[in-house]
């Protein structure tokens, strides 16, 4: 059996345990697993906030915009293109909310595809995701084509190919399963919509932050992603949008405000998007949410996407290896192979709700998932072995005690 010393030793070898300073924590919670959906606050980004509020506003005041808030969503967007989507400069923004970006960039995909009629998506996607490709259908004309994957293998080959046409404009998936943390093959998957001439929308939300992402090297068309969940963004940070180069020219969205406009300070008359990325971009930019979308990315930065990825796979290893030894029948959802997996670990069980909610009123917090699954997100620069093992020696109990 897995003891808590056996935790404590894997948080001693664990080169990445410094960073977990570099967070504000208290003692309570006790333990953490729902960074996947909230990530903790960087100390640094209180220090860039309070520094932003009591210079660059309260100081220069409406200077600030031309003194660089105004290139904040491209500057912040290419350091997060960099660093964590492999991405050239010009490609990224930092805007608006997943919902939002992901509205302008159905739009912009169909309006490439004009003569072609459906919308590829599956039936466990996010409810955002799932929502939005049934109203920009019928905004456009167009029909969704429903693909059902399983929960443990999410979008497959076989699954694309069965629905792959050409009518198909846009696939709209997630690279991790927010559910199962099952995790597909961005590079193979891309190129298989390609063939039939579609275009592909990845949505990065479980993934951007944890593992490492070459959008450039597979040619992916459009992507989005949130940064408050493993970016320690904070809550509402403004999201990504990456449109790549070949498609800015053409690439049409929706929300055409003045932030969109080739010089948004002519207030010209007629509407003309800029040339840039900056196209993508609506309204007036915020800059809090973008600086704390900074600080985070400067920490995953520093720490290395790929520490990150070595010390998520041993959270997750650790974290199956102690359902396994539960001794009780549970089921682990998320892949076994490490290679197929994100950040979390979801298992099915009887009385999931209740046992969350007794955690949570014991100080460890995890995340419930309908009807019958708890997901322990794990978050490389902020998640202890010794939460982890917590937060099972409780439940186990707990299972016990029914
Ligand atoms: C978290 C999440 C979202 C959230 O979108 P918001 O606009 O930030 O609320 C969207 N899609 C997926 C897959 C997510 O996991």
């Amino acid at each position: 059996m897995t003891t808590y010393d056996d935790a404590l030793a894997l948080d001693a070898a664990d080169p990445l345990a410094a960073f977990r300073d570099r967070f504000l924590m208290y003692d309570d919670p006790v333990a953490y697993l729902d960074g996947n959906s909230l990530g903790r606050p960087p100390k640094a980004t209180l220090a860039r906030i309070n520094e932003v509020l009591t210079q660059e506003w309260a100081g220069s005041l409406i200077r600030s915009w031309s003194d660089g808030w105004t290139e904040l969503p491209t500057e912040v967007g290419d350091r997060l293109g960099e660093v964590l989507l492999g991405a050239t400069a010009g490609q990224t923004v930092i805007a608006d909310s997943t919902t939002v970006n992901l509205f302008k960039l159905l739009h912009a995909a169909c309006g490439l595809r004009p003569d072609r009629t459906e919308i590829v998506i599956d039936d466990t996607n996010f409810p955002t995701d799932r929502y939005l490709a049934e109203s920009i259908a019928a905004q456009r004309g167009m029909s969704v084509r429903w693909i059902s994957p399983e929960l443990t293998t999410s979008v497959t080959p076989d699954l694309l190919a069965s629905v792959l046409s050409e009518q198909t404009a846009v696939v709209l998936i997630n690279q991790v399963d927010y559910r199962s943390g099952a995790m597909i093959d961005v590079n193979a998957l891309t190129a298989q919509i390609h063939e039939v001439g579609a275009l592909v929308i990845w949505d990065l939300c479980h993934s951007v932050g944890v593992v490492s992402l070459n959008l450039d090297r597979d040619e992916v068309d459009f992507a989005v992603g949130c940064t408050y969940k493993y970016v320690n963004g904070g809550p509402g940070a403004p999201a990504f949008m990456y449109v790549a180069k070949r498609h800015l020219a053409a690439a049409e969205q929706p929300i055409t405000g003045w932030w969109s406009a080739q010089d948004m300070f002519a207030m010209a008359s007629t509407y003309l998007p800029a040339t840039s990325i900056r196209r993508m971009l609506s309204g007036t930019a915020n800059v809090l949410g973008i600086v704390a979308v900074d600080e985070g990315v400067k920490l995953i930065a520093e720490a290395g996407l790929d520490a990150i990825r070595v010390k998520s796979i041993a959270l997750t290893e650790f974290t199956i290896k102690l359902v396994d030894e539960w001794h009780v029948p549970i089921e682990v959802v998320t892949p076994r192979d490490a290679a197929k997996r994100g950040s979390h670990v979801t298992i099915r069980l009887p009385h999931a709700r209740r046992i969350t909610d007794d955690l949570i009123a014991r100080g460890l917090v995890p995340d419930f998932r309908n009807p019958d699954m708890i997901r322990f997100g794990l978050s490389p620069l902020t998640t202890s072995f010794a939460e982890v093992w917590n937060t099972y020696d409780l439940a186990r109990a707990m299972t016990f005690e029914q």
